[in-house]
């Protein structure tokens, strides 16, 4: 089967093989007679499904012993406010440090503002020079050295990869090098979950929604290291109590079944690519190919620092923005989907998440060069 390349910042493209083996198991999982989405959460067939979701997640990640894996709902939104009602209030501190770094980053800073006192550890929401050429708000990562973080913070908050912007933090600061060895780091993986390495004796937590790197919407994937669990304000709603979440195996209440399942596919088709590392390699491949040639252009630009290029979310414009219409028709046309950059950015953007072959990357690359052909 040949489908069109989809090109969306997520929900997004999935593996092949793991819709067709959806498909085929839709009406009668595994001779169970029913379907995953009937089946009970706490009978064995679900329970293996899950259980196996979680083996092969830690397996890819190399999770530690030490940290919770809990599969929760209300997305990585939920999670904006999930964290502080679980974090802030561990050892009294009710503070905690956001870095900025674009437009998730400002929505999880603005959600935790309602819940203690937060300041901003560094910020690049203005622009900058940097090796003689002007980067614009959103569009650069300001140096680990320059972050300002409390000691007595509860945790300071980073955002991975901005989807909107296109900017990643390839490197997990050391806390102990930013004078602030106690404090826990809490990331946002939503885009680039399960295309890097994640070094956990860097973090104190990691969350993201699965819809980019990892499964369908519905399920977030939360890494909570064991001492932050325990903590949570009074307020909090049980549902949303990492120490509830995880003394029940993630099914403190009904889990989403059926996104659980397939992300759990999406697990086992990575670990048959070659696990996170294959990922890794890919992501580098793909993101190069596609930064050179829009780097080498006269009709595209990408206007990221290059240090802080996302691998995942490839932003560009089209130095004529006349020609964005009839760029998107065509592109469509050529069976390139969901190419139109996102609202608060503008032109395009190319989502190349893992799911994404370098099949689809060359494809786009043909295309730009050919539309720069005909119309730069
Ligand atoms: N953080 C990042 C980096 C995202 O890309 C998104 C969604 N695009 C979110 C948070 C919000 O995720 P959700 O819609 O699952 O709440």
């Amino acid at each position: 089967m040949s489908r069109p390349w989809n090109f969306a910042a997520g929900p997004s493209t999935l593996p092949l093989e793991v819709l067709q083996q959806a498909a085929a198991e839709m009406c009668d999982w595994q001779g169970s007679g029913t379907s995953v989405m009937e089946m009970s959460h706490r009978g064995k067939h679900y329970s293996r499904i899950r259980d196996e979701a979680e083996a092969d997640l830690r397996v890819l990640l190399s999770v530690p012993d030490d940290f919770e894996v809990l599969f929760m709902q209300g997305g990585a939104s939920a999670q904006n406010a999930i964290v502080p009602l679980n974090l802030i209030g561990r050892a009294g501190a009710g503070r905690a440090d956001y870095v900025l770094s674009g437009h998730w980053a400002r929505k999880s800073f603005n959600e935790a503002a309602r819940y203690g006192d937060i300041a901003v550890a560094a910020t690049a929401e203005s622009g900058t020079v940097a090796g003689g050429r002007a980067y614009g708000p959103w569009c650069w990562l300001p140096d680990h050295a320059q972050w300002r973080v409390r000691p007595d913070a509860a945790y300071l908050h980073l955002c991975a990869n901005e989807t909107i912007g296109g900017v990643e933090q390839s490197v997990m600061p050391d806390m102990a090098a930013l004078g602030a060895p106690d404090v826990p780091l809490v990331a946002d993986m939503s885009s680039n979950i399960l295309s890097r390495p994640i070094d956990f004796s860097r973090v104190g937590m990691v969350y993201a929604g699965a819809q980019k790197n990892a499964g369908p919407a519905g399920v977030t994937l939360t890494f909570v290291r064991k001492d932050l669990i325990g903590h949570a304000l009074p307020d909090c709603p049980s549902v949303f109590d990492y120490a509830n979440v995880a003394g029940a195996q993630s099914m403190f209440n009904t889990p989403p079944t059926y996104a659980i399942y397939i992300a759990g596919l999406v697990f086992k088709w990575l670990l048959r690519q070659g696990g996170v590392a294959a990922m890794d390699a890919a992501s580098e491949r793909k993101s190069r190919a596609l930064y050179d040639y829009l780097d080498n252009s006269g009709l595209y630009e990408n206007r990221i620092a290059p240090a802080c290029r996302s691998r995942m979310n490839v932003p560009f414009f089209l130095r004529d923005e006349s020609l964005n219409a009839v760029f998107l028709a065509e592109s469509e046309a050529a069976g390139l989907l969901a190419l139109k950059g996102h609202k608060a950015v503008g032109g395009m953007r190319a989502s190349l998440y893992n799911a994404m072959p370098i099949e689809g990357v060359q494809a786009l690359i043909d295309f730009l060069k050919d539309f720069e052909a005909r119309h730069g």
